[in-house]
């Protein structure tokens, strides 16, 4: 049996991107559909950066209780702490329940309809959805004026070394049952270090594995220098320069090969696989649109239109950087400009956090880009160990660095590292944004004791005239 919709705008995926683009579109009065296969929120909420930085959280205040059980020099003293995986990973999925279930209840008052199923696109104006229901199955025929592609990424997987058993994903990885006793993470980018830093504060002994000779290949290495300095700190092993070849042929071991292309084999009970994620572009009858790509990314312009008429994507579809902030601004914009509203994603800046131990946070250019685009620059770092507030959290490493115009001084970018820096990105953007030049940040009164003031003082340094250090 077939039964026919009609809408305005079909939108498939409910991640970030197609659920905020959902509620703006309705918000604007677009009569909307949104077909979403599994539960709402898409990798964000379910398996990503919602879960992932609960976990962190989890990891962080076992460190601390283990640390208190020491000889702690705050003089509080603990019990030696135990930990209840299967209760951490409870309290994790009831934030991961309640921010879904806030999805469904906002798209419910905003008169947006939900098809809970697998859409597989006829052309760029129709889409088919097979449901189940009491045992019947049927199929629902959407069409609409627009549709909109939100349909994510998914994990890179190594052929030789596919998903299953003892190699895992980042999804399983945030789901533990038990806890391994040694785990070998592929990748030190962003999963690989902010899950392979939480399971080395769970008590795992933590090995990563990274191609490059460098962790966040893709940060300089001034910023990353706190960073490797704590996992080092920590007791991480990291192999970096090293490729992985695969498991061992009793599956107890991953063989790697150094630059040298000497073999040796690091023993692991699990492997996690954080290699990067890829567009997906496959199994919902993409091909059939015969749309341009970028890549392996559906390619897009300015406002997100594909090379079809009326057929948008957003999010992790179209690329880098497959960041849940980029999706939602895109799936904002994207529903404004089917209202009739002049609007272009050109943001200032797409701020990165990694949420590490220490965190790190790039917004704007760096030093190397700005000289690598010719533009005369200059540069100024505060530490934090010059600062009153990191001193009372007992943090003072780090810093913050600005990147400025060398004429009339406005500012290109901002990088920093340190305890709670994820919290300073908002000033970061903000600032790029609203095309400040250093003297506006080092005129702007900031509240003391904070971490805040690193971001004043790293503007008067670059000014010359910085007041504590
Ligand atoms: P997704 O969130 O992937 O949503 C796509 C949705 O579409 C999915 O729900 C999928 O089921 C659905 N779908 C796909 N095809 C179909 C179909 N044919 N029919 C019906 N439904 C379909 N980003 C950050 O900004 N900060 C972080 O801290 C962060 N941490 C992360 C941690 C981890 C472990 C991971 C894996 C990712 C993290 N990310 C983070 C990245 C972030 O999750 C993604 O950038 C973001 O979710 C992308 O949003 P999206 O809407 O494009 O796609
Ligand atoms: P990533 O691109 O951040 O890091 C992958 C790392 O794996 C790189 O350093 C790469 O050099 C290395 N690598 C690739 N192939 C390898 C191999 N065969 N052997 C050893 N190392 C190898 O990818 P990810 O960590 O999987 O994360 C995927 C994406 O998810 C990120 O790029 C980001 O967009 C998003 N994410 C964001 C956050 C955040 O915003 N805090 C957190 C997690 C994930």
């Amino acid at each position: 049996m077939t039964q026919n919709l009609e809408t305005r705008l079909l939108i498939v995926g409910g991640g970030p991107g197609g659920y905020v683009a959902a509620i703006r579109a309705a918000q604007l009065g677009i009569q909307t559909v949104l077909v979403e296969a599994e539960t709402l929120g898409g990798t964000c909420l379910n398996v990503g950066c919602i879960p992932s930085k609960a976990l962190i959280h989890v990891a962080d205040e076992y460190e601390k209780a283990v640390r208190y059980a020491g000889k702690g020099e705050m003089g509080i003293r603990v019990q030696a702490p135990t930990l209840d995986i299967g209760q951490a990973v409870k309290w994790k999925n009831g934030i991961v329940g309640k921010l879904t279930k806030g999805v469904a209840a906002l798209l419910k008052k905003h008169d947006v309809q939900v098809i809970h199923g697998w859409a597989r696109l006829v052309d760029g104006k129709t889409a088919e959805v097979v449901q189940h229901l009491d045992g019947q199955q049927s199929t629902l025929r959407i069409r609409c004026e627009h549709l909109l592609l939100a349909t994510g990424s998914q994990s890179v997987e190594l052929p030789f070394m596919p998903f299953g058993g003892k190699v895992i994903s980042a999804t399983q990885a945030l789901s533990p049952t038990t806890l391994p006793e040694r785990l070998v993470v592929v990748g030190g980018g962003y999963i690989g270090l902010e899950l392979g830093i939480a399971y080395r504060k769970l008590g795992v002994a933590v090995t990563v594995v990274e191609a490059q000779e460098r962790i966040l290949p893709g940060y300089d290495s001034e910023l990353t220098a706190p960073l490797l300095g704590n996992l080092k700190r920590l007791g991480i092993n990291l192999h970096l320069g090293h490729k992985v070849l695969g498991l061992n042929s009793e599956g107890t071991a991953v063989r790697v090969s150094n630059t040298a292309e000497q073999i040796s084999e690091i023993p692991a009970d699990q492997v996690l696989v954080a290699v990067g994620r890829k567009p997906r572009t496959e199994g919902f009858g993409l091909e059939t649109l015969l749309l341009d790509y970028n890549g392996s990314a559906l390619k897009v312009d300015d406002q997100c239109r594909t090379s079809m008429r009326n057929v948008w994507a957003i999010g992790d579809l179209t690329g880098d950087a497959m960041l849940a902030h980029r999706a939602m601004a895109q799936g904002e914009m994207v529903a404004d400009i089917i209202a009739g509203k002049h609007r272009h994603f050109l943001p200032a800046a797409i701020p990165a956090i990694c949420f590490t131990d220490p965190e790190v946070v790039v917004v704007g250019l760096t030093p190397e880009q700005a000289q690598q685009q010719g533009i005369e620059h200059k540069t100024a770092m505060f530490p934090f160990a010059a600062n009153g507030r990191s001193m009372t959290l007992g943090s003072t490493e780090g810093f913050v660095r600005v990147v400025a115009r060398a004429d009339n001084h406005r500012i290109l970018g901002w990088q920093a590292t340190g305890r709670g820096v994820s919290e300073l990105s908002i000033a970061f953007v903000q600032s790029l944004e609203m095309g400040a030049q250093l003297e506006d940040i080092a005129a702007t009164v900031h509240p003391h004791p904070t971490l805040g003031e690193a971001v004043q003082e790293a503007a008067m340094r670059a000014l010359g005239h910085a007041l504590h250090i």
